[in-house]
């Protein structure tokens, strides 16, 4: 049996017609910021080359406005900056002439972050930052013709097609609902009229291009709204893409501003799949699902389900640019999977920084992480098997240095492995299962349950010693911290110590919450089951409410734990938290009940709890249990041993620097060290 034979579904070609993708993937399109910078279109065509190598069938670019007055950065509406996107579209032709590139059209309508920015009535977004202009007939005549300008000088530019984004609150959406459509001409009021300005955008693009150009049609799914479009709306919306001229059907979930997660680490894979398949069986032409899909057997499950034609995967193919030939070759254990995080992806677009990813930081930076053979192979020892010390030693063993990786531990993953008890973050075993994979596959000589100190490294004689040893949890200087009450978050994380009913957490950083979701947790992982997520989230896929929000409060079974989170500093906690996905967590603690506080002092533990002044005021909270996630202090131990024995040492990861320290710096910094070494 050929290998890819396990993926029959995901290798069979679609014919369009006109043209064929040679598979069922897609990479979904993202915006890299690439398209914003000095160069950036060189990066990005280096970014996409090297997908399209890795075995995608079809590449979306990120979102580029066909006007100014639709978004603040990258535009296409003149032969001029057409020409930039030559190199784009011709180093993915040249990498492999069966992949196809499609320009994605995204006009963000309320959301453009300019004070041009157009909607069809002046409402302004909860996130927008400004109130849109609204159109007027000649107004809607002009974007009208913005569109189909940019769709031709999409094709100019040597795309093989486009998508044009309806969703996410984007002007064509906004259109779509009755909360920003307040229109009472023939562009508002019936749904009839409200859909009519997507539909017109779809006849007018496809009349610019011609037939035989991919046009895609990136619908509202489930937006996710109180008084959304209703399943039924969606479907005539569908039908009338159909037979306005789109090729292809893209689903796409939720507005910006909903507060549903739907790509979030805490969201099953696949959720969505369904309501796709729902909207394909009154179509004929192909649909495209997406969301939480990363890995080769997901895609298939949800083609084999009849959920869609095709399946579109964004982050995963940041993740491992070359996921659809491992699938092809039988090698998905060494695809480097997208835990969902988005703490280097999204979050990065939110806050105005170049996207990559925290398990592969040269997503993006292809021309500038460029790994060569090293020319002085040397005997490496790292000390420590977490992210830093696994990204230093793979990179390195790929390099060609020989590569000894010691860990006190039984298992490899360092604090990744607390990480991936928490419910929601389940996801974090797949890199660990990456990293062991690579282990075995690079001949790196693995010491688990080995502690080591400098005179044992001294002995065996490496050429250098990576120090990758992590942190220490810090103890706050608290009267009674000692007390049988208090427990560190990693004992409480391992299930070592009984948690009381009442329990205070000293600490409100990312540790401190995932503490706080562990022990108020009880029943399925939501992540881990779709009926579970659903009623937490108020979401019905099946019935398909407006907006596929069910209006009923969530129901969310809990541990029955009264949990309070404390910080010193004021204003409330949790704000450290990454910005595209803070807000689910609090969300959903507020829903356990767990009640957040900032200007806490902490005066002491005792047999009546934990003592402090709020706000300078004495205040006792009589709890159990005080658990500490009071942040870390780096573990350098080691590294100082060796130095003062003269043994060639390096730091990296949290033993160098543990303030504000993530697994994304972890593996960042560590991929640097190893590509210098
Ligand atoms: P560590 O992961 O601490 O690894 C150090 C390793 O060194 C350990 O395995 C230890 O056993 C070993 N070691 C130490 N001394 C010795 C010795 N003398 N001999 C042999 N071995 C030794 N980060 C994120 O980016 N996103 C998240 O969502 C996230 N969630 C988290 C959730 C929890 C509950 C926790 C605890 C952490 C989370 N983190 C998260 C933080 C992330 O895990 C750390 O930033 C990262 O693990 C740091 O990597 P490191 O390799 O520097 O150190
Ligand atoms: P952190 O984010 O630095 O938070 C530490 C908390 O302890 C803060 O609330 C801090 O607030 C408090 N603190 C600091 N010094 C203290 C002291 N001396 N006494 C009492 N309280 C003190 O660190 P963390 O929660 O330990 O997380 C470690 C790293 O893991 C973080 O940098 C984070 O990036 C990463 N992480 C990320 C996620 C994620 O979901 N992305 C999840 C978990 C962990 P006050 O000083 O105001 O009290
Ligand atoms: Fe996936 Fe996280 Fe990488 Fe984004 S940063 S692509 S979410 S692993």
């Amino acid at each position: 049996m050929a290998t890819h034979d396990r993926y029959p579904l995901m290798f069979s070609p679609l014919d369009l017609g006109f043209t064929r993708l040679k598979n069922r993937v897609l990479m979904g399109s993202m915006h890299t910021g690439l398209e914003d910078i000095e160069g950036g279109f060189e990066r990005m065509a280096a970014f996409f080359a090297e997908r399209a190598r890795g075995g995608v069938g079809m590449i979306i670019t990120g979102g580029i406005a066909p006007n100014h007055e639709g978004g603040g950065g990258a535009k296409l509406s003149t032969p001029q900056e057409a020409a930039q996107h030559r190199i784009v579209t011709e180093a993915v032709h040249a990498a492999d002439p069966d992949v196809k590139i499609v320009m994605q059209i995204l006009h963000a309508g309320p959301l453009a972050g300019t004070p041009a920015c157009v909607a069809p009535s002046a409402v302004r977004s909860r996130i927008g930052r400004f109130v849109p202009n609204e159109l007027d007939a000649d107004g809607i005549e002009k974007q009208l013709a913005d569109f189909a300008n940019c769709a031709s000088l999409a094709r100019a530019a040597g795309y093989d097609g486009v998508e044009i984004i309806g969703s996410a609150g984007y002007l064509l959406s906004t259109f779509l609902v009755e909360k920003t459509n307040t229109r009472t001409d023939e562009w508002g009021g019936s749904f009839e009229n409200r859909m009519r300005f997507p539909v017109e955008v779809i006849r007018r693009a496809r009349a610019a291009v011609g037939d035989d150009f991919i046009l895609i049609f990136r619908i509202p799914a489930m937006d996710m709204l109180d008084g959304g479009m209703s399943g039924d709306e969606v479907i005539q919306l569908a039908k009338a893409v159909e037979a306005a001229g789109a090729t292809i059907i893209s689903t796409h979930f939720t507005w910006h501003e909903a507060q549903v997660p739907t790509i979030a680490t805490m969201v099953p894979r696949a959720a969505f799949a369904e309501v796709t398949g729902r909207i394909r069986s009154h179509v004929t032409v192909p649909m495209i699902t997406s969301n939480r899909i990363n890995m080769p057997d997901v895609v298939e499950q949800v083609l084999a389900a009849g959920h869609a034609d095709l399946v579109s995967m964004a982050r995963p193919m940041l993740a491992d640019a070359d996921l659809v030939n491992k699938a092809y070759e039988g090698r998905e254990d060494e695809i480097n999977t997208c835990i969902a995080c988005n703490q280097a992806c999204l979050d990065h677009t939110f806050t105005g920084r170049l996207t990559s990813c925290l398990v592969n930081p040269r997503a993006c930076n292809e021309t500038l992480i460029v790994p060569q053979p090293t020319t002085r192979p040397r005997d490496l020892a790292v000390v420590g098997a977490g992210p830093a010390g696994l990204a230093f030693a793979t990179e390195a063993a790929q390099r060609g240095h020989k590569v000894t990786l010691y860990d006190a531990a039984a298992e490899i993953g360092g604090q990744f492995n607390l990480a991936r008890r928490v419910p929601g973050k389940e996801e974090f075993s797949e890199t660990l299962r990456y990293f062991r994979r690579m282990i075995e596959k690079l001949g790196i000589t693995l010491r688990l349950n080995t502690r080591v100190d400098a005179d044992m490294l001294a002995a065996a004689g490496h050429d250098e010693v990576i120090v990758a040893t992590g942190i220490r949890p810090r103890v706050p200087d608290v009267a009674g911290i000692d007390h049988p009450k208090a427990v560190g978050y990693i004992d409480a994380i391992m299930g070592r110590r009984d948690i009381g009913k009442r329990v205070a957490i000293m600490g409100a950083g990312g540790i401190g919450f995932d503490v706080a979701t562990l022990i108020t947790h009880a029943g399925p992982s939501a992540a881990m089951d779709i009926p579970t997520f659903c009623r937490e989230w108020g979401v019905d896929f099946a019935g398909h409410p407006r907006g596929g929000v069910t209006g009923i409060a969530p129901q969310i079974e809990h541990a029955g734990r009264e949990v309070t989170i404390l910080q010193r500093r004021d204003g409330a906690p949790g704000r450290s938290l990454g910005k595209t996905t803070g807000w689910t967590h609090r969300l959903s603690l507020q829903r356990r009940g767990v009640k957040l506080l900032g200007g806490v002092t902490y005066l002491r533990i005792d047999d009546a709890g934990l003592h402090c002044l709020v706000n300078g005021e004495p205040r006792l909270f009589a709890v159990d249990t005080v658990i500490v996630c009071a942040g870390q202090e780096p573990e350098r131990s080691l590294y100082d041993a060796l130095i003062a024995r003269g043994v060639p040492a390096q730091l990296v990861g949290g033993a160098q620097e543990a303030g504000e320290l993530d697994a994304k710096r972890a593996i960042a910094e560590a991929t640097a060290l190893a590509l210098a070494a």
